[in-house]
C-alpha cells in the first residue's frame, strides 16, 4: 500500500536493559522496527547509520548525557526526539533549555503510553512533512489556526477568537511549536513586555481563558493540553 504502512524504525537509547527491552518488545508488537543503544557515545553514529524515524532518548546515560546528545542531533537532523527521564524537575529543565526535543516522557511510564506517544508524534510529523507546500506568508496551521501578528488577532476554522493581548501572545508562543511542551516559566517570559512580577497561577488562569475561547471555536478538539507538573502544549 502507501508509504504510511512501511515499517518505521525507532532507536531506543536506554542503558537499563530491562527497560529498553520492554519498550522494544511493545514497539515490535506494534509493528515498529527497533534498535537499542545503551551508551551515550554511540548515539550519533547509530543515528547516521540507521536513519531512524524517531528516537527515544534517555537523559542519564553512560558516556554522554541526553542533553548533549539532543543538542548535537538537532545540529544535523530533524528526526523526532522523545526524551525519557526519571524526574519531573529534569523535564522542566529540558523544556527551559529548548533543546528541540519533540516530547518528554517521565519514568516510570507504561510501555503502552510510550507506544501511543510514538504513534502520535509520527502521525503529526508525517502530516506536517506531507502537507501541501503552500508558500503563504501568513501563519496558517494545517487545522486552520490563523495568527495575524500585525493585527494581534487570531482565528480558528475561520472563526475569530476574541483574545486579549496576553492570550494572543500565549497562543502565538504555543503555536510556534505545536506539540512541544512549554514550561510555565517559559510562557511567562513571553506574556508581558514589561517585567512585572507574576506567578505560575497567572499562566494557568490565562490558559483557562484561552482554552475556553478555543473551545467555542472548535468544541470537538482539545487544543491545549496540560502536562502535569511541567506546563502546556498545543496539539494541532
Ligand atoms: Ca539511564
Amino acid at each position: 500500500m502507501s508509504d504510511e504502512h512501511s515499517t518505521r524504525r525507532i532507536l531506543i537509547v536506554e542503558d537499563e536493559p530491562k527497560l529498553a527491552n520492554l519498550v522494544g518488545d511493545y514497539l515490535k508488537a506494534a509493528s515498529f522496527e527497533t534498535q537499542i543503544v545503551d551508551d551515550g557515545r554511540d548515539v550519533i553514529d547509530a543515528v547516521k547509520a540507521q536513519m531512524p524515524d524517531l528516537i527515544l532518548l534517555d537523559l542519564m546515560l553512560p558516556g554522554r548525557d541526553g542533553f548533549d546528545i539532543c543538542r548535537e542531533l538537532r545540529s544535523f537532523s530533524e528526526v523526532p526526539i522523545v526524551m525519557m527521564t526519571a524526574r519531573v524537575e529534569e523535564i522542566d529543565r529540558l523544556v527551559g533549555l529548548e533543546l528541540g526535543a519533540d516530547d518528554y516522557i517521565c519514568k516510570p511510564f507504561s510501555p503502552r503510553e510510550v507506544v501511543a506517544r510514538v504513534k502520535a508524534i509520527l502521525r503529526r510529523t508525517q502530516r506536517s512533512a506531507t502537507s501541501p507546500a503552500s508558500e503563504s506568508t501568513e501563519a496558517v496551521a494545517p487545522t486552520g489556526l490563523q495568527i495575524d501578528e500585525a493585527r494581534y488577532t487570531a482565528s480558528f476554522g475561520g472563526k475569530p477568537l476574541d483574545l486579549t493581548p496576553v492570550e494572543f501572545r500565549l497562543l502565538k508562543t504555543l503555536a510556534a511549536a505545536p506539540g512541544r511542551v512549554f514550561s510555565r516559566d517559559r510562557l511567562l517570559d513571553n506574556l508581558y513586555t514589561d517585567h512585572r512580577v507574576v506567578t505560575d497561577r497567572t499562566v494557568d488562569s490565562h490558559i483557562k481563558n484561552l482554552r475556553r475561547k478555543l473551545d467555542q471555536a472548535s468544541p470537538d478538539q482539545e487544543l491545549i493540553r496540560s502536562i502535569y507538573g511541567v506546563g502546556y502544549k498545543l496539539e494541532l
